[in-house]
């Protein structure tokens, strides 16, 4: 296929709001696709080359992007630049400066998809001393080639800045609309969340429709998206919930991984896909010496804890571990310990479809427990003293709360869903009226008197699961130490975007707008109906949507979540309807 039919689609895409009309153009698009490009296409259409497990990055630097437009257009890299600073978009810039460029090139060979393609990886592959000037040539040579909506979208992806607004869920309702029916939907999503691979299912449905959806198992090497927890106000209310009997486990503050313990090596993810095999190299050894058979997918949380005593410490000392260099120090300088939750699959079997109960026997029976490899504290719980009591244990154990579990025969582990079968509670709640908020940066406003040539305060957005857009809840000023406000460029300035992105509802206009890319923690006294926030404009009132109040930071950076695993917007609502209310006074 040519590359010029893609970049068509991808500018139909993006000049269309309604996520109704993008599936049915992406829909009638995909069938008349080749099956052998469908996978490249789909992935392409992301701004990605493959699923994002695949810790490879294309990693083409802006200015190396610029020298390559102004190469091949003939215009000065200044002239680039300027422009550049002026849309903030280098797609733009390729688009203009190409299509001047257009009309003196007389001899260039066509580009196909399957040229697109091998080029990126090219890009992406380039390595040694002569890389950078490698990279800037080999997208030089695409861009040659290019009309100008080619050369826009090109650029977009090789600096990472593709969004045309064909997430994940676009997808999974064209291939729906394109090789099934509507009745279908669940069924391949859950093919996906157990893959996290689009490209690959996208492909199997093209090649072999539903009946190949449904043979798509848990395997070994496919992280399989996270089961999320919902939330309750009292102890009292979740036993309740769970019909008066569950299961309570402690809640622990660190960092979740899922691990793929294969028969000679083990891989360790992150509940955004990031390998963390090399941060936690220690707990991959000994989850695969302490496993008992060849194969086995686990989840746990890794918590730092006391060498000498075992006690476990705060969040804060765990995150040492995420670093991107000086590892092998933060391996001997904090001790680690994973507290094994959940079990997936083990030598072949798919054990998600297994109840919880059996899945924690299983779980248990697959290791020889102690030293780094524990089982997550739990304990049966058949009234809400039981549970209050079993709550205060887990305060004592210097756990952040608990998590109670379904022990119902339906109790299975649904894979990239957040419901009722596992309900968390924590000592937060009794202080504040909210749980803390995870919530995506996408604009910042200018400090003023001590913060002044700063960004002193953010515009913070939920994400809405339906639309696929981020709804704006609160400016956020309170919480940021000196360290924190010197650090806001480096940690934001990546998604500068000229004027409010496509993906972003906000009637509250910052100094700057940022693509959503940064997710940071934040509390607040109260979710409030407010005139000026988008988040759930109107379901509530007319006219009014939710915000919160007294926002604060609380200082944890959540770059364990993607934006788009923030706070949803429906979880806002539920926080809302949870929280005792007074009054329908409008927030600022
Ligand atoms: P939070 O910010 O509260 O961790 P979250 O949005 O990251 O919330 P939730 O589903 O709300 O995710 O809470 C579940 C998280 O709690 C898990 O992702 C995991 O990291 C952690 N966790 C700690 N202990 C357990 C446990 N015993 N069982 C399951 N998850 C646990």
């Amino acid at each position: 296929m040519l590359y010029s039919e893609l970049a068509d689609i991808f500018d139909r895409l993006e000049s269309t709001g309604s996520r109704l009309e993008m599936t049915t153009i992406l829909a009638d698009f995909i069938r008349g696709v080749d099956r052998s490009e469908l996978r490249k296409i789909i992935y392409l259409a992301q701004g990605k080359l493959h699923p994002d497990f695949i810790a490879k990055e294309l990693g083409m630097a802006d200015r190396l992007v610029l020298k390559a437009i102004s190469f091949t257009s003939g215009t000065s890299e200044s002239v680039a630049e300027e422009l550049w600073v002026k849309t903030g978009d280098p797609g733009e810039v390729a688009e203009k400066l190409i299509s001047k460029k257009k009309q003196m090139t007389l001899f260039a060979e066509e580009l196909t998809v399957d040229r697109v393609y091998k080029g990126l990886t090219a890009i992406q592959d380039a390595e040694g001393k002569d890389s950078q000037d490698k990279k800037m040539k080999l997208l030089a040579n695409m861009l040659h080639d290019s009309g100008p909506v080619e050369a826009r979208y090109l650029c977009r992806i090789v600096t990472g800045r593709m969004r045309v607004g064909a997430g994940d869920m676009t997808i999974l309702d064209a291939l729906a609309e394109a090789f099934a029916t509507k009745e279908d939907r669940p069924a391949i999503e859950r093919a996906f969340n157990i893959t996290c691979d689009i490209g690959f299912v996208a492909e199997t449905i093209a090649n072999g429709g539903m009946g190949a959806i449904e043979n798509i198992h848990v395997t070994i090497g496919n992280p399989i998206k996270v089961m999320l927890a919902e939330r309750l106000p009292s102890v009292s209310e979740v036993v309740a919930k769970m019909g008066g009997k569950c299961a309570i486990e402690y809640k622990y503050d660190g960092i979740r991984v899922q691990a793929h313990i294969g028969k000679d090596s083990v891989k360790l993810y992150s509940r955004r896909l990031e390998d963390l095999t090399s941060n936690f190299p220690d707990i991959a050894e000994a989850l695969r010496e302490r496993c008992k058979f060849g194969e086995a997918i686990i989840e746990g949380e890794c918590v730092a804890v006391d060498p000498e005593t075992g006690f476990m410490l705060p969040f804060q000392a765990v995150t040492h571990r995420r670093k991107k260099h000086g590892m092998d120090e933060a391996v001997k300088e904090v001790s680690v310990r994973i507290f094994m939750f959940d079990i997936l699959y083990r030598d072949g079997q798919d054990m998600t479809y297994v109840p919880y109960l059996e899945r924690r026997s299983e779980l248990e029976s697959t290791f020889e427990i102690g030293d780094k490899v524990q089982m997550t504290t739990m304990r049966l719980v058949n009234s809400p003293e039981e549970g209050e009591d079993f709550f205060a244990s887990a305060i004592a154990a210097r756990c952040e709360g608990i998590m109670a579990k379904s022990v119902a025969p339906e109790s299975i582990y649904r894979a990239g869903s957040r419901g009722f079968l596992w309900i968390k509670y924590k000592k937060d709640y009794q202080q504040a009226l909210t749980d803390s908020f995870d919530l995506s940066v996408v604009g910042a406003f200018y400090g003023m008197g001590k913060r002044a040539g700063k960004y002193g305060a953010l515009l913070m957005a939920a994400f809405n699961e339906d639309t696929g857009r981020f709804e704006t809840v609160c400016k956020l000023g309170t919480g940021f130490d000196d360290a924190f406000l010197d650090s806001m460029p480096e940690l934001l300035n990546a998604g500068l975007s000229e004027s409010k992105p496509k993906m972003v509802d906000a009637e509250m206009v910052p100094d700057v707008w940022f693509d959503p890319t940064v997710v940071l923690e934040v509390v607040a006294a109260e979710i409030t109906l407010s005139p000026i926030h988008t988040a759930a404009k109107g379901v509530l009132k007319e006219d009014a949507g939710l915000g919160i109040r007294f926002p604060r930071f609380t200082g944890r950076v959540r770059d364990d979540k993607s934006p788009e695993q923030c706070t949803t917007v429906g979880e806002i609502i539920e926080m809302y309807e949870m929280q005792a209310h007074d009054s329908d006074g409008l927030s600022e």
